[in-house]
């Protein structure tokens, strides 16, 4: 694990020094509405990390408090995800298994004059909150006694309520400055069953009321949570306290993680797929962390990118570049260097003879000798990029084939291009090639150079395979409307052909394609059917 210090863990140090806690414990708290996004990651990443470097552990907690957006499709889901980026909860606990406490919580807090029930309409209530200038003015139920608030809390837990009639409402102080001060709403009705409870419950407690019992409950000892909770740490202390939990948890804020080009709203990843403009959550194009794996994203670059970003109390943006380069230099390592040809274009070589074909051992990664080697063929006909012929050698930069020119093709020979071959429209079809001997690769042969190196598959052993490439999935500026920004073409798709050793390629198998990019090995590929999807071309194109 890298050690990054910052300033959460500077708080938990001196928390361990001076003897508050022995013992570190976080918790990651998602609803389960939606896919983990990379968003997620930097909080994943906070928690555990945090906990880890003293020690402690870490809580996946599923904040199972709104029973209409909640699945167990999500549930699976982000449990496999937290464990792809290479963390095990300690404990799997979801909200709902604390319903019966904060019910009796919530009566303490009745008894002690703190909590009454509002039969106002959400429109009256919304009124009577005032806003930053301007107080709020007191509900005309404020002032129910104790025994009638326990008669209609009661009734509402029974379903004596209809939806939206009333609420729990905490009594603290309706001109407080802050906002989620003045009387927020502790518990409302709703009949929409429960992926847990079932029935159970036609009650459920709101999101500030919930949270830090369900921390306290755990024994969180520093619940970290994104900037946008700042302004309910007044409650989230409030609500510790006055329901007297024996632990108290504390809760740190910090700085949101956001991608340049890259949005991560559940709302609009949700609305994507339930509207078919990606194929699935785990579309290769999404930000969520099944689309980046899809794509062929390594956790570990993932984990090393959100580290080097940085922890800070403010939200940032980071550009793609960065999490690109931190993908590159982890596969770099990793791939296996393979050839495959993009935009193939036939060659054949007019002096090898017919039938026969010669096979090269070649590492596939001379950084990783631990990825082995496999064979390399080559034969009287190839494949080569059409990209990587042209007539005539158009400048001294040219680095490739030409007539009358001759390049080196990795791990073979040299070839030299004699001829072409047209079709009926004028479009070549075919490269009529010669090729040396004496030039074998590994010979140390240097009479003379070549114009270049370009990479090459056999053609009678090679495997046609489909490509995937993709462009950003959102464009546009940010004042648009995000279905508007929607990129219609990011996903194209190629048949390209490649080298034989890929045959038995399995989804995640993670190759460089040499000259051209990184690709993943797509989850619907078979043997006879190679799907790839390219991760991120070789070079930034930020340089
Ligand atoms: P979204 O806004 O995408 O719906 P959310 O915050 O509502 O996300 P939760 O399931 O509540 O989704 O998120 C779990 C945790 O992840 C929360 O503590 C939240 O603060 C954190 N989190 C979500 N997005 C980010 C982000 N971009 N950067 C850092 N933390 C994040
Ligand atoms: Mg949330």
């Amino acid at each position: 694990m890298e050690n990054h210090s910052n300033f959460i863990k500077t708080i938990i140090e001196s928390d361990l020094e001076t003897g508050k806690h022995k013992e570190i414990v976080t918790r990651f708290p998602p609803e389960p509405n939606g896919f983990l996004h990379i968003g997620h990651a930097r909080a994943i990443i906070t928690d555990f990390e945090s906990a880890l470097a003293y020690g402690g552990y870490t809580n996946l907690r599923y904040d199972d408090t709104n029973p209409s957006k909640e699945d167990d499709v999500y549930v699976k889901a982000i449990l496999d995800d937290i464990k792809w980026l290479g963390y095990e909860p300690k404990n799997i606990f979801f909200a709902s298994d604390y319903f019966e406490e904060m019910y009796e919580r919530a009566v303490l807090l009745i008894k002690k004059g703190l909590a009454y029930v509002d039969h106002s309409s959400p429109e009256q209530m919304a009124k009577d909150r005032g806003n930053i200038n301007t107080p709020g003015t007191p509900s005309i139920y404020r002032d129910r006694s104790v025994e009638e608030n326990l008669k209609l809390f009661e009734e509402m837990k029974e379903g004596k309520f209809k939806e939206g009639e009333c609420v729990l409402r905490a009594k603290i102080d309706m001109s407080s400055p802050n906002m989620n001060m003045r009387d927020p709403a502790l518990y409302r009705i709703s009949f929409a069953e429960h992926h847990n409870t079932g029935k159970k419950w036609c009650i459920y407690p709101m999101y500030d009321y919930a949270h830090p019992l369900e921390d306290a409950i755990e024994g969180i000892t520093h619940s970290l949570c994104s900037l946008e909770f700042e302004d309910h740490r007044p409650l989230y202390d409030w609500v510790v306290r006055e329901t007297e939990m024996p632990k108290v948890p504390r809760q740190i804020e910090f700085g949101r993680l956001s991608i340049e080009n890259t949005v991560m709203s559940k709302r609009f990843l949700r609305q994507l797929v339930e509207e078919h403009k990606v194929i699935g959550w785990d579309d290769p194009r999404m930000p969520t962390l099944q689309g980046l794996r899809r794509r062929g994203y390594t956790a570990e670059s993932i984990r090393h990118f959100v580290l080097s970003t940085g922890l800070s109390k403010v939200n940032s943006t980071v550009g793609t570049d960065m999490l690109e380069a931190s993908l590159r230099d982890d596969l770099s390592i990793r791939a296996k260097r393979v050839m495959a040809v993009i935009n193939p274009l036939k060659v054949t070589i007019t002096n090898y003879p017919e039938g026969q074909v010669e096979y090269f051992d070649v590492p596939y990664n001379q950084d990783n000798e631990a990825l082995g080697e496999r064979k390399i063929p080559f034969s009287k006909h190839l494949y080569i990029e059409q990209d990587d012929f042209v007539l005539e050698k158009p400048n001294k930069k040219y680095k490739r084939l030409a007539l009358g020119i001759e390049v080196r093709l990795f791990h073979a020979y040299f070839i030299k291009a004699n001829e072409v071959v047209y079709d009926n429209d004028g479009n070549i079809i075919e490269v009529l090639a010669t090729y040396d001997p004496a030039t074998k690769s590994g010979t140390g042969f240097d009479e003379r150079k070549p114009n270049g190196t370009i990479h090459y598959v056999e053609a009678t052993t090679g495997i046609k395979a489909k490509l995937n490439f993709f462009g950003p999935m959102i464009l546009g500026d940010d004042d648009m409307d995000l279905m508007d920004r929607f990129n219609e073409d990011s996903w194209t798709v190629k048949e390209g052909v490649v080298e034989t050793s890929l045959a038995d390629t399995k989804p995640q198998d993670k190759y460089q394609f040499m000259r051209n990019g990184y690709f993943n090995t797509d989850t619907d590929s078979k043997k006879g059917d190679l799907i790839f999807n390219e991760i991120v071309p070789l070079k930034s194109s930020y340089k």
